[in-house]
């Protein structure tokens, strides 16, 4: 097991390599990151969970489609293609509807709420590892 100062000195000679480098800022800087290092763990553990699902769901649409190209019969007509495209916008809708709830599901089952109005933190193109701030209530979640 490496102690933190052995780490710290075998981490500190390549940044002062750098003209700009700041040692005591490293942790953030390299998270990238206001948030304290548990809750910016969930929110990359809700953001990955996130963009698989969003991923599967238009892979999903994608055979969905594919495999009506190959089984309607053909020619097709203006009621074919519905057939095609209703259900496609209706599952893409219903399906984004149901990944943003999980993302609210997951934030509270890892503790990813404000401290303040308990509202889930996590928004997909949210900023709060830049802002710190709640989405809901805007307080800030770092300060205590
Ligand atoms: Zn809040």
């Amino acid at each position: 097991m490496v102690s933190p100062r052995v780490r710290e000195q075998s981490v500190h000679p390549r940044l002062q390599s750098g003209a700009r480098a700041r040692p005591l800022s490293f942790t953030v800087r390299r998270m990238g990151s206001v948030l304290p290092p548990n809750l910016e763990q969930a929110r990359l553990t809700i953001a990955r969970v996130h963009n698989r699902l969003m991923i599967g769901l238009l892979l999903g649409l994608f055979v969905y489609a594919f495999v009506c190209v190959l089984v309607l019969p053909r020619p097709w007509k203006g009621a074919t293609l519905w057939l095609i495209f209703i259900p496609i916008a209706a599952l893409e809708f219903y399906g984004i509807f149901k990944i943003f709830e999980f993302d609210k599901v997951l934030s509270r089952r890892l503790g990813f709420v404000c401290p303040h109005c308990q509202a889930p933190l996590y928004e997909p193109r949210g900023f709060i590892n830049v802002t710190g701030l709640c989405p809901k209530c805007r307080k800030s979640v770092v300060s205590r």
